[in-house]
């Protein structure tokens, strides 16, 4: 009955390249022009903040250079794809041009390249949106990316386990650490989730990693409230030369 329903659906809205609008065979997914077009991570990766790196992996743990100089509050951190061409496309879709239906195939991609980091235990969280970015965008994107997650992988999540209790200026053009600092005191865990995260290692989720200072703020929360230890996974690493 079920893949009866499911067929007839099929035939109302076949599955659609998410880049070009091709039919395609799976209900998420690329074809496969766009697949070799979209710049999916692969290879050797810094452990901390996902950056791809030259060289290859030696079983030993590997950093970049930022992530060395400046140790990021959380254990690992991965992307599933580079912020470049087809990929930041995608993202700004999802984000300003209300296409919620990338979410999905996004969190199957994330959900694939984070799963040695993952485990029963683990509570997903996004990163908090101002409710009055909420009100113009209409979804957190990162709540949706995390929602999907979730369903994906049958861990539990928290949509609201962060707030963000003030409205943050501009960023651009501050160091890192100026935002961390702006940031930090505009994040905090939401005084009645408090309970759900002690003890507990949490997945941060979010659309786009720049420099980190976002995550790094919503990692400095969770740990200050009693969390365990943070990972981290975005949809897009910004890399520095890309
Ligand atoms: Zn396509
Ligand atoms: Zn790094």
């Amino acid at each position: 009955m079920w893949s009866r329903i499911q067929t007839a659906v099929e035939m109302i809205y076949p599955p659609r390249c998410l880049g070009c609008g091709e039919l395609v065979t799976a209900d998420f997914g690329l074809c496969g022009s766009c697949w070799r077009d979209t710049p999916f991570i692969a290879g050797t990766v810094c452990e901390a903040c996902g950056t791809p790196l030259p060289g290859q992996q030696d079983g030993y743990r590997i950093e970049c250079d930022d992530c060395m100089a400046t140790p990021r509050p959380w254990k690992d951190g991965r992307s599933a794809l580079l912020y470049t061409g087809r990929a930041r496309r995608m993202i700004l879709a999802l984000k300003h041009g209300d296409r919620p239906e990338l979410a999905r195939p996004a969190a199957l991609w994330m959900a694939k390249i984070a799963k040695y980091m993952m485990h029963d235990k683990m509570l997903i969280a996004p990163v908090p949106l101002h409710w009055t970015r909420l009100l113009k965008r209409r979804y957190n994107q990162s709540a949706l990316l995390a929602q999907h997650l979730s369903s994906e992988t049958g861990l539990p999540h928290c949509p609201d386990l962060m707030i963000r209790s003030k409205k943050t200026p501009m960023l651009e053009g501050k160091t890192v650490q100026e935002r961390t600092e702006i940031l930090s005191q505009a994040i905090t865990v939401h005084p009645k989730r408090r309970h759900r995260l002690i003890q507990r290692d949490i997945l941060l989720v979010d659309d786009v990693m720049t420099s980190g200072a976002t995550l790094t703020a919503c990692a400095q929360a969770c740990l200050a409230a009693g969390a365990n230890h943070i990972f981290v996974l975005t949809l897009a690493r910004v890399a520095k030369d890309a």
